[in-house]
């Protein structure tokens, strides 16, 4: 069959062999292939739990695809917490007539990506619906870990004086999934940055225990998760614009699409808040990986407005950087 049939989400026969032929075949693990109703687990708390459902419109762009996206989403914010991903769940929505050769891309695509972050798919399913009904494929991942740190990161923790870092160069993600999808072409192009930070999360926290916040600055952007931080700890969050990591080829591109790097999604970044005194040790580990290659501190943590980001411009103006009402662009992961 070449293409994604009704009977296929039947529980049938043909289930059976999506599942054995497919599933199996690029997520298989010992947990997974037991088959049971449910994956028999062990762990030992306190545990961090994140779900995540991926709707990314195109489900292929450059640096990544909507199956790879929903490991790296998803075991990125569980790592949030202080926690080591160990397992995920991943529920299919696909449309009728999908091309099977897309679907095993994508699935091919998701067991790498749970290999090279060190997580198991330990349960799934799968529903097929009439064509129209969705649009080619939607992923739902629930990811779990194990929490290894005395005090887990909160956007609760924020304190005046902190540092704010980030790991690298923002808005790609969303710039490569806009130019994709607008079929603009720039002269470089700007590949999605989606990436599990699990691995370098746990040697930050392993080296510097006193981290109070990390998140990372998904849909929204650096802007919006801000926002969130200054909300949840009643402080004010500044940020120094001529600090902030932007690729040329982005800042080109949002000025042409008359869009703001800072409020682009990011898939492979992280914003750590600690107190100024380690931020320093914070920036070389993070330096030390090449995920974080390009970490900087681009602000600080004050008590001035509580609630509100505020931006300071290269000519020593300041701009209040509020959350945006709605979505700046729908399907962007
Ligand atoms: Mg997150």
């Amino acid at each position: 069959m070449d293409r994604v049939l009704l009977d296929y989400g039947s529980g049938g026969k043909a289930s059976h062999r999506l599942i054995g032929e497919l599933f199996l075949k690029y997520l298989g693990n010992a947990v997974l292939d037991r088959l049971d109703d449910a994956a028999f687990l062990e762990m030992s708390g306190p545990l961090s739990v994140s779900t995540d459902t991926f709707t990314v419109d195109p489900i292929f762009f450059p640096g990544g695809d909507i199956g790879s996206l929903a490991v790296h989403g998803t075991v990125n914010d569980v790592a949030m917490l202080g926690a080591r991903p160990k397992y995920l769940t991943c529920g299919f929505i696909l449309e009728e007539g999908l091309p099977m050769a897309d679907l095993e891309r994508i699935v091919e695509s998701m067991g790498r990506a749970a290999r090279e972050a060190g997580v198991l798919v330990v349960t799934g399913d799968t529903k097929v619906v009439p064509r129209g009904a969705v649009d080619k494929i939607f992923i739902n991942t629930t990811g779990i870990g194990e929490i290894f740190v005395p005090e887990a990161p909160s956007g609760r923790r924020a304190r005046p004086g902190d540092a704010i870092l980030v790991s690298g160069f923002v808005g790609d993600h969303g710039l490569a999934i806009l130019s994709k999808r607008e079929g603009l072409t720039f002269e470089a192009p700007v590949l999605s940055d989606c990436a599990s930070l699990n691995h370098l999360i746990v040697r930050l926290l392993e080296t510097i225990p006193e981290v109070h916040v990390l998140r990372d600055p998904t849909r929204g952007g650096v802007a919006t998760t801000l926002n969130e931080i200054a909300g949840q700890s009643g402080v004010e969050c500044r940020i120094l614009e001529s600090s902030i990591p932007v690729r040329p080829e982005v800042s080109g591109g949002c000025s042409f699409l008359g869009l703001d790097p800072l409020y682009l999604a990011n898939e492979g970044k992280f914003l750590c808040i600690l107190p100024q005194e380690h931020a320093e040790a914070a920036l070389s580990v993070m330096r030390a990986d090449p995920l974080g290659r390009d970490a900087v501190q681009i602000g600080t943590v004050r008590a001035d407005h509580p609630g509100k980001v505020v931006l300071e411009t290269p000519l020593g103006g300041t701009r209040l950087m509020d959350m945006l009402e709605g979505e700046q662009l729908p399907r962007i992961c």
